[in-house]
């Protein structure tokens, strides 16, 4: 690691960046949008000096990038996932970088937990849209991220005897955005108990009782499932904040986890586009959107911003990754903008709703008549070298149909394919009586009814 990059991981940055959003905290809503101008001008100049792709695409858009002061954000076409990847080594403003060698990396058992050329923090994800996506974070870009989240997230009180506790339950055998920012912390602050969701519970809740955590975090369905477990005696802690993410949290959910631990878990919004992108204040209105981090833009079908109550797809501009930057960035998550401004003190923005991450859970029968499931997110965030792009289908009970959109070595990909798949129904102990058949295609079609992709389609019977 260079000289620059060991001080932007050391706790000495992380501390000035904290400071540096406190301040944020403060300002108000003008303010907010004149550091939001600020940084995006910023970010827009370092992207037409580092970046082929943003460079090449601007300039046949008709942009006049010799002139960035006259570009507003508004001007500069929408990107995606798919552009993104499919131009990565071109768009990325690190030319250490490359989409191989990164994919390489991350099929690595022995990569997980460590930084790739011991600096930066690569994320991988095929999210619900069902293309493999991989994010990659300088030093600094990560130690803003985990300021972020120290700060304004997990809040985790310091102790000056011994060390925070913190579990996180999700998909933690990977480079996945939740579990890799999570265990992030200093070793010397925190304590950390990874609980995978994959594995069967019962030594979970014993370890869970064991190291009774402050701070529980993880995926929403995770967080529900324990507090079920609290519910009916098995598992006994008491954490005294709870953050939810990843998957929708319903109002049941919400109500369950409150009846179990006694506190009311807050939503917290992030993705491997970045990790910190808002979260619920005490006052519970809403999830409020750290626009000094980001610009987010909310459209509707029409093309218009999205009024308060009306629902509409989000365009994300990050504006502290100045490794991978992503400049008006299209999500597949739908929010709704929030009619009242809250009181809480924070000039952020809200919204009522995150809605679009709802995938669909997959029921099997197992010989002896009971019902087994395997969760959508194992294939929201499946990965396989060489795989681009996938969609599940449960043809029969069980059966399933994996179309799959190979780049490169099929032979190879296909193995890998099913190494993975292979170990997913052995963690569910579906392995020998669920079957699957993997398929090679050309393109996967969107759902002709919504002219959205799926990316798991159950049997309809199930
Ligand atoms: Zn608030």
């Amino acid at each position: 690691m260079n000289v620059k990059a060991s001080f932007s991981s050391s706790v000495l940055n992380i501390i000035r960046m904290i400071r540096c959003l406190g301040s944020a905290e403060k300002m108000t809503s003008s303010q907010i949008v004149e550091i939001q101008q600020d940084r995006f001008s910023r970010q827009l100049r370092h992207v037409l000096r580092y970046s082929e792709f943003y460079r090449n695409f601007y300039r046949k858009a008709g942009i006049d990038i010799e002139r960035p002061e006259l570009i507003q954000l508004k001007d500069l076409p929408v990107i995606d996932k798919d552009l993104m990847m499919d131009h990565f080594d071109e768009f990325v403003c690190n030319k250490q970088l490359r989409k191989s060698k990164l994919e390489d990396f991350i099929k690595d058992p022995d990569s997980v937990d460590k930084k790739y050329k011991d600096e930066f923090k690569v994320i991988h994800t095929s999210g619900s849209s069902g293309r493999i996506g991989i994010f990659v974070y300088g030093a600094n870009d990560w130690a803003i991220a985990e300021a972020a989240v120290y700060s304004r997230i997990s809040k985790n009180k310091l102790h000056f005897i011994g060390k925070a506790k913190h579990a996180f339950i999700g998909v933690t055998d990977g480079h996945y955005a939740g579990i890799s920012l999570a265990k992030s912390g200093p070793k010397w602050l925190f304590d950390f108990l990874p609980v995978d969701m994959n594995q069967p519970l019962h030594p979970s809740l014993v370890r869970l009782n064991d190291f009774q955590p402050e701070c529980l975090s993880g995926y929403s369905s995770g967080v529900y499932l324990l507090a079920l477990e609290q519910l009916k005696g098995n598992l006994k802690i008491h954490p005294t904040r709870i953050l939810c993410s990843a998957d929708p949290l319903t109002s049941e959910m919400r109500e369950t986890i409150r009846n179990a631990f006694g506190i009311m878990p807050y939503n917290y919004y992030a993705a491997s586009e970045s990790l910190c992108m808002g979260i619920q204040c005490d006052r519970f209105n809403g999830i409020h959107l750290f626009d000094d981090l980001h610009i987010f833009e909310i459209i509707k079908e029409n093309g218009e911003e999205a009024k308060p109550g009306e629902p509409g797809n989000l365009v994300m501009t990050n504006l502290y990754n100045k490794t991978q930057p992503l400049i008006r960035y299209r999500m597949n998550d739908n929010l709704i903008p929030s009619e009242n401004s809250c009181e809480c003190g924070w000039p952020f923005r809200s919204v009522e709703s995150i809605a679009g991450r709802e995938e669909e859970f997959l029921f099997f029968t197992d010989p002896a008549g009971n019902r087994q499931f395997i969760h959508p997110i194992v294939f929201v965030e499946f990965f396989a070298p060489g795989l681009e792009k996938f969609q599940i289908i449960q043809t029969e009970p069980n059966m399933l149909v994996l179309n799959v959109i190979i780049k490169g070595n099929k032979e190879e990909a296909i193995q890998a394919i099913e190494k993975r798949m292979d170990t997913i129904l052995h963690q569910k102990e579906l392995y020998d009586f669920v079957h699957y058949k993997i398929n090679v295609v050309n393109d996967i079609p969107n759902d002709p009814q919504t002219g959205k992709f799926r990316l798991i389609i159950p049997y309809l019977n199930s």
